[in-house]
């Protein structure tokens, strides 16, 4: 059973107009037993009393051994929201339940495929941001690859974007390309693409032999990268899926 524990906030900062990065520890100074893809949930009650709760992926970039002291997640505020309120409005100091963690969207060391496929939009990338440390580990011996296709509306819209370009530079095998579909960057880099992640398949032209792919974020987005990937031949098999539904 999952545990149940009380979380303090202890850093935070914008990382995008709508979207709020919270640096957490736990109060009783227990670290977090997760394995990156892992998420969390946040327990609390609407205003007539009625418990509730929503799920949060963790983000921390850890050793991807050890478990975590600091717990990060990335909050995208959804309008009327109740988490959102919650979250949006916690101060540094502020406490919230949660228990976890939860979920097997995680990478599995022993996969024989050559190449992973992670894709995400929005604060669905946080998982593969967990995952680096093992991808790092993963990638080093040489011969394999790792691509993430991250799509954002925009520029500002981009989480964590210059933190994934760093280890592409700093790793030989990662290739990140940010997918913008609404507006391209002021000033474009050539890791840039232009449409939804979808749109940047063919490129990279995936296939059964070499591919395992992971979906992460927006249901809708999900959807349509597994239709395509199907449509490339992947088996359902090799493409496993995190979708961000809310949980009311
Ligand atoms: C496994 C898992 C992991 C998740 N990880 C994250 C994460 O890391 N970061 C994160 O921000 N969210 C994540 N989510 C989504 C999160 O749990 C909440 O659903 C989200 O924060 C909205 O909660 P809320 O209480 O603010 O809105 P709610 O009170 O649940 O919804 C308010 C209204 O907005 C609608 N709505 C809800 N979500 C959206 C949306 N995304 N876009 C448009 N309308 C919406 C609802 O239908 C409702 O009408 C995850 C979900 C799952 C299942």
């Amino acid at each position: 059973m999952a545990d149940r524990f009380t979380l303090r906030l202890i850093d935070s900062r914008m990382l995008a107009p709508q979207v709020r990065h919270m640096v957490f520890e736990r109060t009783d100074g227990e670290p977090l037993p997760l394995v990156p893809g892992q998420f969390l949930q946040i327990h609390f009650h609407y205003d007539d009393g009625t418990p509730t709760k929503r799920s949060y992926s963790v983000g921390t970039v850890g050793d991807g051994r050890s478990p975590l002291g600091r717990i990060e997640i990335a909050v995208s505020y959804v309008e009327g929201g109740a988490a959102t309120e919650l979250l949006a409005n916690l101060q540094h100091g502020g406490t919230v339940e949660a228990s976890g963690p939860y979920g097997r969207f995680c990478l599995h060391g022993g996969d024989a495929h050559p190449r992973y496929l992670l894709i995400a939009t929005g604060t669905g990338v946080t998982p593969y941001r967990a995952m680096l440390p093992q991808l790092a580990e993963w990638l080093a011996p040489g011969g394999r690859e790792a691509v993430l296709l991250y799509g954002a509306r925009n520029e500002a819209e981009l989480l964590y974007g210059e933190e994934f370009e760093a280890f592409a530079k700093a790793h030989p095998g990662f290739v990140f390309h940010p997918c913008f579909s609404r507006q391209p960057r002021a000033v474009p880099r050539p890791i840039d693409r232009a449409g939804h992640v979808q749109d940047t398949l063919p490129e990279l032209a995936p296939s059964t032999e070499r591919d395992i792919a992971y979906l992460c974020g927006n249901p809708n987005m999900v959807d349509a990268a597994f239709a395509a990937l199907k449509d490339f031949g992947l088996p359902v098999a090799q493409i496993r899926r995190e979708k961000y539904v809310s949980s009311r």
